[in-house]
């Protein structure tokens, strides 16, 4: 690999705020650098207004912030945001760029990595940097039933973090960068126009953030049981998931699916109502802290992860599970 200068996180928004996702790359980029002495990170931002942005990214780990301010980068075209990440990698020249392979990141980080002349690591669980310097990317692979780590080798490398993967660092405020201003001509660059957004209402704690996460799976049976897991998740001041399977059966909205195809969490409580426990879900919630089965099958998947199970019919041992916790919690 030829020496680059170190490693450009493309970042996103939310608000006028790098999102949560950004300050988790940034946090892994800050790592990686413990193993590039000498280099640098640095981390691009498009949005309608970048001041406070720029400096909260130099807050977390950025010695550089590239930001480019307008007022279509309120909701980003994705091809928008690949000639700013493009600009951006021009100027930094990094051996390494990362970004997050959130809704906008599945769209903006192939399509860099092509114009790089490069491929993606895309839905990384952890990076690392050999003894050679390339970056190592650890993924999911054959629908989350192996974990391979891959060297990249090319000049660039591209990787695409998953969302909890890594813990976003505490500020320092202390901290001083420079902010360099892009001035691009993006409206040639957009062949897509955002018409509308809706956002999605939701009550209560985002699942990604929740401390305590209650799912369900297809073992509940059908749309009413979510009532109930709702009720204890708000005893526990949680939220409530789900399994593909329940999703797809239309019994909640897909925004409640957990798993490779849905939401990563990382709560202290993962309570898995009715859930076998296939790969695929468990790779959504296998780095949560405890998590508790309740599955009438003795012998399901889900009994591997669990630290604390209950194998029986969920609708025996719910109701007794939440009249205990109801006394526990005076
Ligand atoms: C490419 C790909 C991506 C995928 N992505 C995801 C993903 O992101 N998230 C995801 O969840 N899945 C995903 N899947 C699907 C996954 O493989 C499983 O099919 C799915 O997770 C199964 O959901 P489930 O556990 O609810 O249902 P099932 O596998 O049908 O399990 C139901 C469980 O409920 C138990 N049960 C039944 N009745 C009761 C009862 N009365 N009381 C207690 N327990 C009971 C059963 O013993 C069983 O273990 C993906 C699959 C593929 C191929």
């Amino acid at each position: 690999m030829a020496d680059g200068n170190g490693i450009l996180v493309i970042g996103e928004m939310a608000g006028d705020e790098p999102a949560s996702t950004t300050l988790e790359a940034l946090a892994a980029g800050r790592s990686l650098l413990l193993s590039l002495p000498g280099e640098k990170l640095s981390v691009v931002l498009a949005g309608a207004s970048t001041t406070a942005a720029g400096a909260i990214a130099i807050a977390h780990g950025a010695e550089t912030a590239y930001t480019a301010e307008s007022s279509s980068f309120a909701d980003p075209a994705p091809e928008a945001m690949v000639a700013v990440a493009e600009e951006a990698v021009r100027l930094a020249s990094p051996r390494i760029v990362l970004g997050s392979k959130t809704i906008l990141g599945r769209d903006v980080m192939p399509r860099l990595a092509f114009r790089l002349g490069t491929a993606l690591a895309q839905d990384c669980t952890a990076v690392d940097i050999d003894n050679a310097k390339h970056l190592l990317a650890t993924r999911p692979v054959y629908g989350g039933n192996a974990v391979a780590t891959i060297a990249c080798v090319s000049d660039i490398a591209v990787a695409a973090l998953r969302a909890k993967s890594v813990d976003a660092a505490q500020p320092d405020l202390s901290r001083t960068g420079e902010v360099v201003a892009l001035t691009i001509d993006i409206a040639s660059t957009i062949r897509v126009r955002s018409i509308e957004r809706v956002e999605q209402t939701s009550e209560g704690i985002r699942l990604e953030d929740a401390r305590v996460v209650v799912s369900g799976g297809r073992g509940l049976g059908g749309p009413d049981a979510f009532t109930e897991l709702d009720k204890l998740a708000t005893l526990l001041g949680g939220a409530v998931g789900a399994s593909r399977a329940a999703c797809d059966a239309g019994w909640v909205p897909s925004s409640y699916q957990v798993g490779l195809t849905g939401k990563t969490v990382t709560p202290e409580l993962y309570i898995a109502v009715g859930i076998s426990g296939a790969s695929q879900h468990m790779a959504g919630c296998s780095n949560s802290r405890t998590i508790v089965a309740i599955n009438k099958d003795t012998g399901a998947n889900i009994f591997k992860d669990a630290r604390f199970g209950v194998a029986g019919d969920w609708q025996k041992v719910f109701p007794a599970f939440m009249e205990h916790l109801k006394v526990l919690l005076g």
